[in-house]
């Protein structure tokens, strides 16, 4: 997938995230889920539903 920004903890700040993976959540939401590509920390970022 494209590059996702996130909000990294660790940074304190908005990084790209790497290997950035999107998945479905139980609750039928979907999230990128990946690493800051500066520190290494894991990240997740919500993103919008498709539908309503
Ligand atoms: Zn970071």
């Amino acid at each position: 997938m494209a590059d996702v920004q996130g909000y990294c903890v660790k940074c304190k700040t908005q990084r790209t995230m790497k290997d950035a993976q999107e998945q479905e959540l139980d609750n039928g939401r979907r999230a990128a889920k990946g690493t800051c590509e500066v520190c290494g920390t894991k990240m997740t970022k919500f993103l919008p539903n498709k539908k309503d």
